[in-house]
């Protein structure tokens, strides 16, 4: 199928965010400074990409640190653990290389913070998520999940002395979550949670910028894996804000005929998805049509980047005192 000629509007921002770039460098440096293989404990970033790259390199990917054999170095992908899998990594002596996103980290915390203090959680998440499954093994007897509005509705009758509080996943949909808070609220009016958001910086600027997008596009195509939470919510966003929206791997999932007469196409990416891929599907639409204009439509700029874990940059000689980071 030929095109007419088309315009390409793409959001920004889009792709890699700075937990993300953090990850995948992380694993890049491990197997520079240490050679291959480095093993790293689940998809250091929900991209199938990503991780076919990085095993190319000479990473293993494993579901257990049972699977890494004892002494190895192993990292932890962005989606943050629970304490157990540290207790498991230091039960084979594994020398660990934590790459969980620093956001994640501070949700973590808040949850140690709230146990400590006997209070009961409600997570807002999605069942099964790493990240998720990460959280609430900080607290396993205080955390109820809570999956979406409906939810609320079932959870138990605390008397309104109980110590009360809220967290949520960093990749959620900004605009269900507020609902699912509201409905929260309502049941527990002394419901407490962070003075900051869960939802990190790089997803509500990814939703706001589809948003946008959607407004001046008649198609809007995210590139991300289907298990990256914030690639997902990008299509959801979009297809709320009133266009098709699809999710693809890469180039060779996009179906022609969701062109059709459509001359305005959107394209972003999710946190998780290198720029590469975005190029692939320009190249994709510039050899299928009578041509093509390319603009950027950005909302926000960012500007956020996390140091590398202590591990790694005390290799590269960046940090000279030791610590058990
Ligand atoms: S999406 Fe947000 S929480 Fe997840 S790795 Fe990126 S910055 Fe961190």
């Amino acid at each position: 199928m030929y095109m007419a000629e088309l315009e390409l509007i793409l959001a920004a921002p889009r792709g890699y965010c700075a937990g993300v770039d953090r990850a995948v460098e992380t694993v890049e440096q491990a197997l520079k400074l240490q050679g291959a293989p480095v093993y790293v404990r689940k998809q250091i970033v929900h991209n199938l990409h990503v991780v076919a790259d990085l095993e190319t390199r000479g990473a293993i990917f494993v579901d257990d640190v049972n699977e890494v054999p004892e002494g190895a170095t192993v990292v932890f992908s962005a989606h943050g653990v629970a304490p157990t899998v540290h207790e498991g990594a230091a039960e084979r002596a594994l020398d660990v290389i934590d790459a969980t996103c620093p956001l994640v980290t501070k949700v973590h915390n808040e949850a140690k913070r709230y146990d400590q203090r006997g209070y009961q959680m409600l997570l807002i998440g999605h069942a099964d998520h790493e990240e998720v499954v990460g959280t609430m093994g900080e607290a396993p007897g205080a955390m109820t999940l809570v999956e979406n509005a409906a939810d609320v509705r079932t959870l138990p009758d605390y008397p309104v002395d109980t110590p009360l509080a809220y967290l949520t996943q960093t990749t959620l949909s900004v605009d269900e979550t507020s609902g699912i808070i509201a409905a929260l609220k309502q049941r527990y009016p002394w419901i407490e949670s962070p003075d900051k958001g869960d939802i990190c910086y790089a997803t509500s600027n990814r939703q706001a910028a589809v948003k946008e997008l959607a407004r001046v596009t008649e198609l809007v195509l995210v590139i991300g894996s289907a298990n990256s939470s914030n690639s997902c919510r990008l299509v959801e966003v979009a297809r709320d804000a009133g266009v098709d929206s699809y999710l693809i791997e890469d180039e060779s999932e996009i179906d022609p005929t969701w062109i059709g007469n459509r001359t305005k196409i959107g394209i972003t990416s999710g946190a998780s998805a290198p720029e590469r891929l975005v190029l692939g599907v320009i190249e994709w639409f510039r050899t299928r049509s009578d041509g093509i204009t390319i603009s950027e439509l950005e909302t926000v700029h960012e500007d956020v980047s996390f140091h590398l874990p202590r591990p790694i940059r005390r290799a590269l000689a960046l940090v000279d005192t030791p610590s058990a980071d």
